[in-house]
């Protein structure tokens, strides 16, 4: 039977209504109109049909959800931002718990702290907290869920200062497999709270407290296009940045094709070619850019080069347009413990075979706060890297799947080769084919542990195996 015809005899069997009738929120069928729409998540590659999706509108309706699934025990899946690029927000034949009208976010500026719903994509929480001039480390892409992101970790502009999102954690309110409603911080449930910090959450947090640090003036943002020729060469500066890189300061090379298209202000025969772009952002005083970024600037062999000074809010949604919803994406990542002459060269080559003209290989420094903060505090694997590889493919013909998804992962195959390492970014991970040892190295068995304790039915065991 096919999946959309499964979820429909299931939906058949389960009383609906009567979660319908407990909910504030709404639950959507595979009958309704809506379902067509409510099953999608961000990424055009995802395809599952869900049995029902619940539209949670409060911490009650979150609770009456995680109990429905409990009791006629159907695998569930958490849903906020919808962004996860595996996929996982979504469960053919089970319910989809969506948080996404939850979306609130308290600033307390006098005690530096964001409460949160996780219903808050990253636009409304920097709206929020830098209307008192206030940030923390968030996604570049402005539309991506504050829930996903943090419970994966999170990697943004402001981390080489304040470290992933999940370091400004404070503490998470959860819903947890067993229904039980209970709050997590490093003193309160401390197994939990560990979890939380970028290991995923057996429940539905339904708020998020963050630490709050002061960015009260415009940062800066820098881009140069330079021909794949020049790579080695440019990327060989980069390696020397980072050395000594100030906290300010986030620069992230990566490899793409120039864009053919003509709304695009580049040179007509540079169109199609592959290009390596420098690519940062100061947070530091504006006046000092041009002197921080020397190494990158005025480059003589640049074909297009800018540099600008924003708002923080318009840095974080710079890049929205890159990343429309519906495309076909896989993505995955390789820290590198060196980031040397043999790392450097492959990069150029993968990048260069890459089957679709509109994927990136991108190197995300790994530098300053991070590193600062213990392995253990959290799951997270990498912090002692040089760099971490981004592979990002993105594509629009459904024909081509499987020639993107194997460049992707040849490419961190080859990475892997080069470098000692043991797990990955869990926002990163590629396709729900990543296991937990995969992702967490050897933090899956504590997971594992902190699972089977607040989740113990097994009621979010959909979640990375
Ligand atoms: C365009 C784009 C840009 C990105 N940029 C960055 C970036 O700059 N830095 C970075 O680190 N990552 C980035 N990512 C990766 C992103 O962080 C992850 O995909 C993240 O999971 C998205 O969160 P979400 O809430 O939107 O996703 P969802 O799909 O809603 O959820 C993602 C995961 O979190 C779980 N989850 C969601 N809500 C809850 C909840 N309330 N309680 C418990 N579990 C929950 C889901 O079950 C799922 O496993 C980007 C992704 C995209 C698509």
């Amino acid at each position: 039977m096919d999946a959309n015809r499964r979820a429909r005899a299931l939906a058949a069997r389960l009383p609906l209504g009567t979660l319908s009738r407990r909910l504030g929120g709404t639950v959507v069928a595979p009958d309704d109109d809506a379902y067509a729409d409510a099953r999608r998540v961000w990424n055009g590659l995802v395809n599952e049909y869900p049995t029902a999706i619940a539209y949670c509108e409060s911490v009650t309706d979150v609770r009456e959800s995680v109990s429905f699934a409990r009791e006629h025990e159907i695998p569930t899946a958490v849903r906020s931002g919808g962004h996860s690029v595996s996929g996982a927000s979504v469960v053919s034949g089970g319910l989809v718990v969506d948080c996404s009208r939850m979306e609130w976010v308290r600033v307390d500026p006098d005690d530096r702290v964001a409460r949160v719903g996780p219903g808050a994509t990253w636009a409304t929480f920097d709206r929020a907290t830098q209307s008192f001039g206030l940030a923390t480390p968030g996604g570049v892409v402005s539309d991506t869920g504050v829930a996903g992101l943090t419970l994966g970790g999170g990697t943004g502009y402001l981390t080489p200062k304040h470290g992933f999102t999940a370091d400004n954690l404070r503490a998470v309110d959860v819903v947890t497999g067993r229904g039980e409603r209970v709050t997590a911080t490093a003193d309160r449930n401390p197994a939990l709270f560990w979890a939380a910090r970028g290991g995923g959450t057996p429940g539905v947090v339904t708020a998020f407290e963050f630490d709050l640090h002061p960015l009260d003036h415009d940062v800066c943002f820098f881009e140069s296009w330079l021909p794949a020729e020049s790579a080695a060469d440019a990327l060989r500066t980069y390696r020397r940045y980072q050395r000594d890189a100030p906290e300010e300061s986030c620069v992230s090379p990566y490899f793409a094709r120039v864009p053919e298209s003509e709304d695009v202000d580049f040179s007509a025969d540079r169109r199609g070619d592959l290009a390596l772009v420098l690519s940062g952002v100061y947070t530091g005083d504006p006046e000092r850019v041009r002197e921080e970024f020397e190494p990158f600037l005025d480059r003589e062999d640049a074909f297009a080069a800018s540099v600008e000074t924003m708002a923080y809010v318009d840095l974080q949604s710079a890049m929205d347009h890159d990343f429309p919803a519906g495309r076909r994406y896989y993505w995955k990542s390789v820290p590198l413990a060196d980031f040397d002459d043999e790392a450097i060269g492959a990069l150029r080559a993968s990048a260069a075979e890459a089957p679709s003209a509109l994927s990136t290989v991108v190197v995300w420094p790994m530098h300053g706060a991070i590193e600062r903060v213990p392995e253990s505090a959290t799951p997270l694997a990498g912090r002692d890297a040089d760099v971490v590889v981004n592979v990002e493919a993105a594509w629009d013909d459904p024909a081509a799947t499987p020639e993107n998804v194997e460049w992707v992962r040849e490419t961190c195959r080859r990475f892997r080769d080069l470098t000692p390492s043991h797990g990955t970014l869990p926002n990163f991970a590629g396709g729900r084919e990543a296991t937990a040892a995969d992702v967490y190295g050897r933090d899956a068995e504590r997971l594992r542990t902190v699972r089977e304790r607040y989740d113990p039915d097994g009621v979010f065991a959909y979640e990375r195996a």
